[in-house]
């Protein structure tokens, strides 16, 4: 049922004698806040000489019929009010109008209004159908709040206005996949260009979805409109061999050592290491936080590692951690003599850095692994396939990665055959030659086995 108008709240009426300033006649004025909480006005103009005498009992010397119809018009409303039916009454002139004009149309196409009532239910949610121009206005201002980088949101709106500049008049509800399709292809874009403007142009599809809006019952940005091949869709990956590699140079760097040991074995992303400070990390009952202010989900996570010598068995149950050798290679980047710096001002230390300036990490990144330039995440994306694929199971992963396991499940299902992976969680750090009490009985033990 559809309520009376009223205001909740505030539901106030008035019954008001008062004549129009600039003429001679006077109404009497039957105020009233209708469903939206405006206040309304309906006037009746009165004939009678005393109008401020008028009074709506009929027999009565100021007897009006203005004023009774003013009269009759609030106690109307006030009864649709307490009864909360639809009440034709109870609806404003122009409402009126309008509902006969839907009645008609309703008729001529052999919907009775109850079902239009029906549809208009399943259509509730705070909004309705909303048009092209303004969705993007408002999923922009949305993530503008949500606080995104610039950089994305200038992304968003490059890509929705593609859309704008060929639907402008459409709703969003009213997209379909074929003329989508007929559209994106038409503008000859860059594979990953065409990708992400369908990517950029889902996610606002759901964002309405998501806040109750009416645009329909499935995204037709979906599996409707084809994506086009690039080679981001490829998921690079080390190898064993360059894994080890890679390991080999990093460790040397006391910028990046740190860093890609924890990209590599620990599931953190690189913009989130870069931040993680010395004390986030704890060797006794192994443990990397990665607290919520630099996660990129701003969701904290705190990494394990499991040490037991059965690790194996553990880890393909229910331990969401890593594997033993994850805190064998912090161990070993966190107690070695390290030189860094050029000629007189050359200093040592004892353990890598944290809390890496991103540029300075890059730098040292490009010259120390010249080998993995313009692999874009692939340590990330190893650490990914190589912990789903060991241990099968995505949830822990995603516990682990901070990703979503959806994410996860549609970028990670190359096979990789399982003992490959086991053998990069079998990747030992070096035993240090020189110095061999630094390192902890632990780190001996798990080298051995
Ligand atoms: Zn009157």
């Amino acid at each position: 049922m559809i309520s009376a108008p009223q205001c909740p709240t505030n539901f106030v009426m008035q019954l008001v004698t008062e004549d129009k300033k600039d003429g001679k006649y006077w109404y009497h004025r039957a105020y009233y806040y209708d469903a939206e909480g405006k206040r309304q006005k309906e006037s009746f103009r009165c004939k009678k000489e005393h109008s401020k005498k008028c009074n709506g009992k009929y027999g009565e010397t100021h007897y009006c019929k203005a004023y009774k119809a003013a009269e009759d018009r609030l106690k109307n409303l006030a009864h649709a009010t307490k009864t909360q039916s639809l009440n034709l009454e109870s609806l404003t002139k122009a409402e009126r109008v309008e509902w006969s004009q839907a009645s008609e149309l309703a008729k001529k196409i052999g919907i009775s209004m109850s079902q239009i009532i029906q549809i208009a239910e399943m259509h509730k949610g705070p909004l309705k159908p909303i048009r092209l121009p303004e969705a993007i206005d408002l999923f922009i201002e949305g993530k503008v709040a949500a606080k995104l980088r610039p950089s994305t949101i200038k992304g968003y709106k490059t890509n929705l206005n593609r859309l704008q500049l060929k639907f402008r008049q459409k709703h969003l509800h009213e997209l379909h996949p074929s003329e989508l399709q007929t559209w994106i292809s038409g503008l000859t874009l860059a594979p990953k260009t065409h990708n992400d403007t369908l990517a950029t142009c889902s996610t606002m599809w759901q964002w309405f979805k998501d806040r109750q809006y009416s645009v329909g019952p499935d995204n037709p940005f979906g599996k409707g409109v084809t994506r086009q091949e690039t080679d981001e869709d490829y998921i690079d990956t080390l190898t064993i061999d360059d894994s080890k590699k890679v390991l080999e140079a990093a460790v040397e760097d006391p910028y990046i050592a740190g860093i890609v040991v924890l990209q590599m074995f620990w599931g953190v992303r690189v913009e989130e290491a870069q931040k993680i400070l010395r004390k986030w990390i704890k060797e006794e009952h192994p443990m990397v936080t990665v607290p919520s202010h630099i996660a990129k989900l701003r969701k904290a996570r705190y990494n394990q590692a499991n040490i037991s010598d059965d690790w194996k068995p553990q880890m393909m149950t229910n331990a969401k951690a890593v594997p033993p050798n994850a805190i064998a290679w912090l161990k070993y980047v966190l107690n070695k003599d390290y030189t860094y710096g050029k000629g007189k001002r050359q200093k040592k230390c004892v353990g890598c850095f944290w809390n890496v300036n991103a540029s300075t990490y890059r730098n040292h990144k490009l010259k120390t692994l010249s080998m993995i330039n313009g692999r874009k995440n692939v340590l990330r994306h190893t650490f990914c396939t190589m912990h789903i694929h060991a241990f099968g199971n995505m949830e822990h992963t995603s516990m682990i990665a901070g990703n979503s396991v959806e994410e996860l499940d549609a970028s990670y299902n190359e096979p990789v055959p399982e003992d490959i992976a086991f053998e990069y969680w079998d990747i030992m750090p070096p035993v240090e030659k020189e110095n061999p009490l630094r390192i902890r009985q632990r780190v001996i033990e798990m080298a051995v086995t």
